[in-house]
């Protein structure tokens, strides 16, 4: 087992240690939350002062031309492709995952739809434990075109929802609905594989991207993919509600516009001339159609600040060497819980196997584990839970140091010896876990 002094060598010989010094850490906290809440960049409170004062306080109305302002969902969405595998002016940064997920949900149903007119595959297929909020959107979007969502229990690399769509099972399916990355596990799906049996069924895939744009290298080209969507708070940094972004392949949106399918979001700010002022919807040309009202410029500049941060590691090996970093960090926080934390009923629910999953590891307990999350919080060590009884450590290998992995199990070893997270204080529910 590696010791303190192992972990600290380890950061004196990593190329990545001065990432960390682009945000602003609070001192002697461990935070193992940039998977749900990503910390704040340094750069981004100058950049928000001089866009309220500046662009907006000075330059008022004019500054959506001189400030360029209208043109940041296509700059900021280009920084995001980079990071996703996809091209230039590809990828459009708008709305929140779920109102994305809503837009590329629709059009996919209806291009299928349009190649189906006998209307045999009905099915809209996903993971019960795929994040809520693309259920709720799937499930309401579903009826109300004629198509039904159905649920397969999960698992890594494609597993049952892979299994689903073999042979004559995959006939009546119509979109493969998934996270690549699940929110409560990390079991990491293969990107290319799972899309490739969707096609080979018949089915288009919608791919949300919440937990891996910015965790780990994506190549939404090379995996032949539909659509994409993710968020922007999470490993990109963008701050508390900052916007989502969404990513259509081209030959759809060339099907989109042979076929007169639109999004079912159709606002001006998509429109093909929205300073024209007519009546009838004209979609703009490519992914710009996929925007809807005015971009949120004061959460896009905070984004654009985000995404910079990931930007300043291409010099240094980029996603690539992130995420060797990230299976480093969470591999030794796998090692040390299991060989430190024995007999306290603690176990592993993200894959054991490096490949298979994301940037988080999650260990569920037979309480639940929420009272132990409070104590380590109280202790400085931010991880969170997810009912019914997950404990989940995010690791963003642009901040951690290995050190902070052997701090923070440290201080769950004390939690867990001292027996303090049965204190009742600890058991109180806030409205958001
Ligand atoms: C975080 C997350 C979301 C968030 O959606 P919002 O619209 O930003 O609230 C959606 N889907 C998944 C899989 C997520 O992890």
């Amino acid at each position: 087992m590696p010791s303190r002094a192992d972990c600290q060598a380890l950061d004196r010989s990593d190329p990545l240690a001065a990432l960390r010094e682009q945000f602003d850490l609070p001192p002697g906290l461990i935070y193992l939350d940039g998977n749900s809440l990503g910390p704040l960049p340094r750069a981004t409170a100058a950049r928000l002062q001089a866009v309220v004062q500046q662009e907006w306080g000075r330059g008022l109305i004019r500054s959506w031309n001189t400030a360029g302002w209208i043109d940041q969902p296509r700059r900021v969405g280009d920084a995001i492709g980079r990071l996703v595998g996809a091209a230039p002016g590809e990828v459009m940064v708008a709305d929140s995952t779920s109102v994305n997920l809503h837009k590329v949900l629709s059009v996919a149903l209806r291009l299928v739809r349009g190649r189906d007119p006998q209307a045999l595959r009905r099915v809209v297929l996903s993971e019960r434990g795929n994040f809520p909020t693309d259920l709720y959107i799937a499930e309401t979007l579903a009826a109300e075109q004629g198509f039904a969502l159905e649920l397969v229990d999960g698992d890594a690399i494609g597993g049952a929802a892979a299994e689903r769509l073999a042979g004559t099972r995959g006939a009546d399916v119509a979109v493969l609905m998934l996270t690549q990355v699940d929110y409560r596990s990390g079991a990491l799906h293969d990107m290319a594989a799972v899309t490739r049996a969707a096609h080979a069924a018949g089915a288009l895939v919608v791919w949300d991207l919440a937990h891996s744009a910015g965790a780990l290298p994506v190549d939404l080209r090379g995996a032949d993919a539909d659509f994409a969507i993710g968020c922007g708070y999470k490993y990109l940094n963008g701050g508390p509600g900052a916007p989502a972004f969404l990513w259509v392949h081209p030959r759809h949106l060339a099907a989109m516009a042979q076929q007169a399918i639109h999004q079912p979001l159709s606002g001006w700010i998509g429109h093909a001339a929205p300073f024209e002022f007519t009546p009838g919807y004209r979609p703009a040309d490519g992914i710009a159609q996929f925007l809807c009202g005015t971009p949120a410029v004061l959460s896009l500049a905070a984004l654009a600040c985000g995404v910079d941060t990931l930007a300043a590691a291409e010099p240094l090996g980029g996603l690539p060497a992130l995420r060797a970093k990230s299976v480093a960090l969470t591999s030794l926080f796998i090692e040390l819980v299991e060989s430190r934390c024995g007999g306290h009923g603690l176990r592993l629910v993200t894959p054991r196997e490096a490949p298979r999953r994301g940037s988080q590891v999650s260990f569920a307990h037979p309480t639940g584990g929420y009272a132990i999350v409070q104590a380590l919080i109280e202790r400085g060590v931010i991880g969170d839970f997810r009912a019914p009884d997950v404990l989940r450590f995010g690791f963003t290998p642009l901040t951690l140091r290995f050190v902070d992995v052997w701090d923070a199990v440290e201080q769950l070893v004390q939690v867990l010896e001292t027996g303090e997270w049965r204190d009742p204080r600890f058991h109180r529910r806030a409205t958001v876990t």
